[in-house]
């Protein structure tokens, strides 16, 4: 029998999950060649990205929140590039790999799980101006960044320059945007020691959403006590609130207010990898419209996961109900993505996905947290506790999670250094340029290419 090439693309929550249990249930026919996994992706690691704030504000080292892909794969093939385009109809990938050559690669079964990226509006400035915080290379910037401003105005003797860099706004009220202004609030309010130019009050975060409410998916209290918390910290909420234009030294927001600043973070929304969208297939809100089984209608075979695809969310009455963009769903996902590759390599029916949210984990810095697990509202320590040991669960190998508490604990007691490390200081450091967004063939190129 011919065997029977597997691709799984992209290795995050969704992906490396599916990647373990295909090696789990299909040891034996890897083991006799019947069946062969091939892995792409650009990173030799997995990306825990719940931690990426803790990584800007330097409580964890960027190794640290990752899982190194050579010990959590066993049998599959790892590919390093970028799977660029799909063509479905001959079912094959075309993968550019990070030497730069490109490669078709045929499968039998494909499994999409590309995650998502920043979702840009068409705000004037906003491509050119803001920085995004979807990967490991935009929080080590972002922590770089910010850390230059505080150096940049405590040496400028130009008063209006000194409060523009000490200037800081963040936008986007979910759990990515609350904890990023969170966390960086704290690093800038300790980092200030260092830079005895600089009088406290200068220091300034604005957080920005255009919903009336914080991290609606807390619920109404939870939210509220995160609010408050901020705020007391001396944070600026403003919700209600959109922007209207970036400049490199201005941010106009839609109540009139003009702040002048030199740091935009822009957390306010995902959107499907391009890879999927240039796919010529249904979408729902940006997301790849799959079915409950997670397979692409029309295309027997080929699955699509994680924070890519739209998945009807069947815990819900609402039918329109899709699975909101989490770790938590994504590696749940997996499960049901790997059984069903499976059960259509077997001629056996599908299954469905079907998970009750766990709830959700935000961590404000310090001892202060807010916790929603299986319907409890914690604030507090014991909030804290939750989400810390919460992380330590999710992570998917010891090490990883060795490595993270031995971060918290040299942090604990160690503190900060405030060093940066000059990563691509001398860049424009765009969403697009970070997250290789332009890097993809349109449908028409992969049409070309195949024809
Ligand atoms: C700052 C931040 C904080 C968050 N906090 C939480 C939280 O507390 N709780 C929670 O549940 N969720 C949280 N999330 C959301 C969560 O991280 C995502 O929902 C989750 O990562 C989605 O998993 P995924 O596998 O679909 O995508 P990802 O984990 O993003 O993985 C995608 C993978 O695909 C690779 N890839 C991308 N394109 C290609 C391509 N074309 N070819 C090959 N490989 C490709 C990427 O390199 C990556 O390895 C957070 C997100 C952010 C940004």
């Amino acid at each position: 029998m011919q065997s029977q090439r597997i691709v799984v693309v992209g290795a995050g929550f969704a992906g490396l999950e599916t990647v373990k249990r295909l090696e789990k249930v299909l040891r034996a026919e890897m083991g006799r060649g019947e069946v062969e996994v091939v892995l792409v992706a650009p990173n030799d690691y997995m990306l825990y990205l719940p931690l990426l704030p803790q990584v800007a504000s330097g409580v964890i080292t960027a190794q640290a929140v990752t899982v190194p892909l050579p010990r959590a794969v066993k049998r599959a093939h790892r590919l390093p590039g970028t799977v660029v385009g799909v063509d479905l109809a001959s079912k094959s990938c075309v993968v550019r790999k990070i030497s730069g050559e490109v490669v078709d690669l045929p499968y039998d079964r494909l499994v999409l799980a590309p995650g998502s990226v920043t979702r840009q509006f068409d705000i004037p400035g906003l491509e050119e101006n803001a920085l995004g915080m979807k990967n490991l290379a935009q929080a080590a910037y972002l922590r770089d960044h910010v850390l230059s401003q505080l150096e940049l105005a405590n040496a400028s003797t130009d008063d209006e320059e000194r409060a523009a860099r000490c200037r800081f706004v963040v936008v986007g009220g979910g759990y990515a945007g609350t904890e990023t202004a969170a966390q960086l609030q704290l690093l800038t309010e300790a980092a200030l020691k260092r830079f005895p130019r600089l009088d406290p009050g200068m220091v300034r975060w604005t957080l920005v959403d255009i919903a009336p409410r914080l991290m609606p998916e807390l619920g109404k209290k939870l939210g509220e006590q995160a609010l408050d918390l901020l705020r007391r910290r001396g944070v600026e909420i403003k919700l209600e609130t959109g922007v209207e234009e970036v400049t490199p030294d201005r941010v106009t927001l839609s109540d009139g207010t003009v702040i002048p600043c030199r740091t935009l973070v822009w957390t306010a929304g995902v959107t499907s990898s391009p890879l999927v969208k240039n796919l010529d297939v249904d979408l729902n809100r940006g997301r790849v419209q799959v079915g409950a089984d997670l397979e692409l209608p029309g295309y027997p075979g080929v699955f699509a996961l994680g924070d890519c695809a739209a998945v009807p969310d069947l815990t819900q009455d609402d039918k329109e109900a899709i699975c909101p963009p989490t770790a938590q769903h994504a590696s749940r996902m997996a499960r049901t993505a790997a059984d069903n590759v499976v059960a259509s390599l077997q001629g056996r029916a599908l299954t469905q996905y079907s998970h009750h949210d766990l709830g959700l984990v935000v961590d404000l810095g310090g001892s202060q947290a807010v916790a929603h697990p299986l319907n409890l509202k914690l604030k507090g320590m014991p909030a804290q506790a939750v989400t810390r040991g919460y992380h330590l669960f999710a992570l998917p190998l010891m090490r990883t999670r060795a490595r993270v508490v031995a971060n918290w604990i040299l942090h604990l007691f160690g503190g900060d250094d405030f060093i940066r490390i000059g990563f691509l200081s001398d860049r424009k450091a765009t969403v697009d340029e970070f997250e290789g967004t332009q890097s993809y063939l349109s449908a028409e190129e992969i049409r070309a290419r195949a024809s």
